[in-house]
């Protein structure tokens, strides 16, 4: 389960949001393209913009899923 104590500084505002877990491995940039971004130096993806919408929310939750170090989530400010 993420901790939204140790939120990647990029993510914006918002209830999702990406840990500093990320391997990264880049399988939720694929589910969710529109929200999810690469840092700078490559070394973790992080929320670029947060859900709008039903097709984005249940975009999110596919990334949130797939993740296999448990690194997204959606229990954040
Ligand atoms: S699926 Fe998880 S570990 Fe892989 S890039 Fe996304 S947040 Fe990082």
């Amino acid at each position: 389960m993420a901790d939204k104590t140790s939120k990647q500084p990029e993510n914006v505002s918002g209830k999702w949001y990406v840990d500093t877990t990320c391997v990264p491995c880049n399988v939720c940039v694929d589910c969710a393209p529109t929200l999810l971004k690469f840092s700078a130096d490559q070394s973790h993806v992080y929320f670029a913009k947060q859900p709008a919408g039903a097709a984005e929310e249940a975009a999110a939750q596919a990334a949130l899923e797939i993740c296999p170090t448990g690194s997204i989530g959606n229990d954040g400010e």
